[in-house]
């Protein structure tokens, strides 16, 4: 009996598992096109899945204790929002529509010293894999206007600091341009995915020295600097000068760099210069967002009319428009609502409309939908109904439907938009360390089973810019980390499926605060302030184009 039972157990343990393999998969999704942006396999498969990883892609039939049926459907990697300031319940509902399923703030980011926090607040809490930056205007609001009173901890506390003006307009001492790289820094320590910087905000306060200590110190991470540019938005010289001045530190330092929303004037060009430098080895890239019309707050200060009307040659009338009441402003109408609304959410158009489809069709390039958060958010939560959202810029709701409705209707390869839609971000964030990238954005066995599910016939966007939280349409289903989060364009609520992308937190800082000393032995350029570095200079001595000089 005893040698039976042995006998028994020997043939479960190594007989039948060897001609029989377990081939229960905890998901199936059978008949579907799979398609893959890194090896450009394209064929119709079943895929299964075991916890929450690809483990086959089969022409064989396969079962599971959940089936997907993707017939006539694709089957891509999970969409990858590199640039998304609503990192919040409310808005998961709508970029799962959208097919989203990583979403990472990697623009504007959280304060550095709260980012460890701001990653534990979203553990078991979003269906939606989460990310972040690091945030230089926050640093720079808590040392230049004593700013402390982070509630959100990331983007939607600009609601606040920006009400200051410190942040945008002051030169920092030595000794505060030390305290602004030591709080970013101190963020990069616990596992911030690089530094975000909002410079083309912060055109008068932020000296080129201070970009050049920032893509130093993240570059000592390396971790990448993702930039709002000095100059965008600008005419077409200005938008490049902008993204010049980052690719030329990126070069120096070897430091990573993405060129945020580059859907501006200028952009082939802007193009040009990343494919050509990564083609020589720097890990640069750049995003788009697939509108004609930014969004921002009223009071940034490329809308004063010195910049907007004088330099750029806009008029308030036809270019600002109210999010709300989507009434065009005048000078008049936003002086009066700059004294009781200074931070009310605006939309820019900038650019002709013809353009987009232009984008769409540049290769390499990423999607980063720059959705906006909805501030305040008082009342708003998941179960929302997309009739009550506040209106908001139609990209937050409908970036990844409209890129793959744009290649649909202007015969851009579906595999190019599909890798625009995840591959061209996990890619160049894969090079640089984070192992979280490096097993997302591809549909190949042995990847993490982050899959979006569309149909490629009727896929499309909704969002407009009178409605902007309609939801976009012909998404179907949706995986996070193999978990079903989206069945029949149904969002469920499964938070426990997103997982955080970071970097893991290391025990020693990198940063060494700057010191004449140490800069006087390696190179002749004292950096009194955070000027140009020229011996003898003052600290705060940099005079506004817009203010008169004291000497004539
Ligand atoms: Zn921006």
């Amino acid at each position: 009996m005893k040698f039976r039972t042995l006998l028994f157990a020997m043939l479960i343990l190594f007989v039948l598992p060897a001609c029989e393999p377990d081939t229960t998969y905890d998901v199936v999704i059978l008949n579907g096109r799979v398609m893959d942006p890194e090896t450009n396999f394209d064929a119709i498969r079943n895929v299964g899945i075991k916890d929450g990883i690809i483990s086959i892609i089969t022409e064989k039939d396969i079962s599971g204790k959940e089936t997907i049926d993707a017939k006539g459907l694709v089957v891509a990697p999970g969409f990858i929002d590199g640039h998304q300031h609503g990192l919040e319940p409310y808005a998961y509902r709508i970029m799962l529509r959208d097919g989203r399923t990583t979403l990472l703030d990697l623009e504007i980011g959280a304060h550095g010293p709260k980012l460890d926090e701001w990653y534990k607040r979203r553990e078991g809490n979003s269906p939606i894999n989460f990310g972040v930056a690091v945030a230089h205007e926050f640093a720079r609001a808590e040392v230049l206007d004593g700013f402390t009173d982070w509630k959100y901890l990331y983007t939607p506390d600009a609601l606040y600091s920006r009400k200051n003006d410190g942040w945008s307009k002051t030169r920092p001492t030595l000794e505060q341009g030390n305290e602004i790289l030591s709080l970013l820094d101190e963020g990069l320590r616990q596992g911030g995915i690089g530094i975000g910087s909002t410079v083309g905000y912060m055109r008068e306060g932020v000296s080129a020295r201070e970009i050049f200590e920032l893509q130093k110190l993240s570059g000592l991470y390396g971790r990448q600097i993702g930039m709002h540019f000095r100059n965008t938005p600008g005419n077409d010289v200005e938008e490049i000068g902008g993204i010049q001045e980052m690719l030329a530190n990126a070069a120096a330092l070897g430091a990573p760099a993405i060129a945020c929303h580059f859907n501006n004037p200028g952009y082939n060009m802007v193009h040009e210069l990343l494919v050509r430098m990564r083609e020589k080895g720097y890990n640069v890239w750049g995003e788009i967002y697939p509108y004609n019309a930014g969004s921002t707050a009223l009071n940034a200060v490329f809308l004063e009319p010195e910049v907007w009307v004088k330099a750029l040659g806009n008029k308030y009338e036809e270019t600002v428009q109210d999010v709300a009441t989507l009434e065009f402003y005048t000078q008049k109408s936003r002086e009066e609502m700059l004294r009781k609304e200074p931070i009310r959410p605006v939309i820019v158009y900038k650019c002709p409309e013809e353009w987009i489809v232009d984008w769409v069709k540049l290769k390499g390039v990423a999607i980063g939908s720059d959705g906006m958060p909805i501030v305040p958010d008082t009342g708003l939560s998941w179960d929302t109904p997309y009739e009550d959202f506040p209106n908001t810029h139609p990209r937050f709701a409908g970036s990844f439907a409209k890129v793959l409705r744009l290649a649909r209707e202007n015969n851009v390869p579906l595999m190019q938009a599909v890798a625009m839609t995840s591959y061209n971000y996990a890619k160049p964030l894969g090079e640089m360390g984070l192992k979280s990238m490096q097993v997302r954005g591809r549909m190949q066995e042995g990847m993490v089973a982050d899959i979006t599910i569309f149909n490629p016939e009727t896929v499309r966007d909704n969002s407009t810019f009178a409605n902007g939280a309609k939801p976009s349409t012909g998404i179907l289903h949706v995986l996070v980390n193999g978990i079903i989060v989206m069945k029949d364009s149904e969002p469920l609520k499964e938070f426990s499926a997103g997982q955080p992308i970071r970097f893991e937190p290391l025990a020693e800082s990198k940063f060494k605060p700057l010191s004449l000393e140490s800069w006087t032995s390696e190179f002749y350029a004292v950096p009194e302030d955070f000027g140009g570095g020229v011996p003898g200079s003052q600290p705060n001595k940099y005079v506004s184009p817009t203010e008169e000089p004291d000497i004539h």
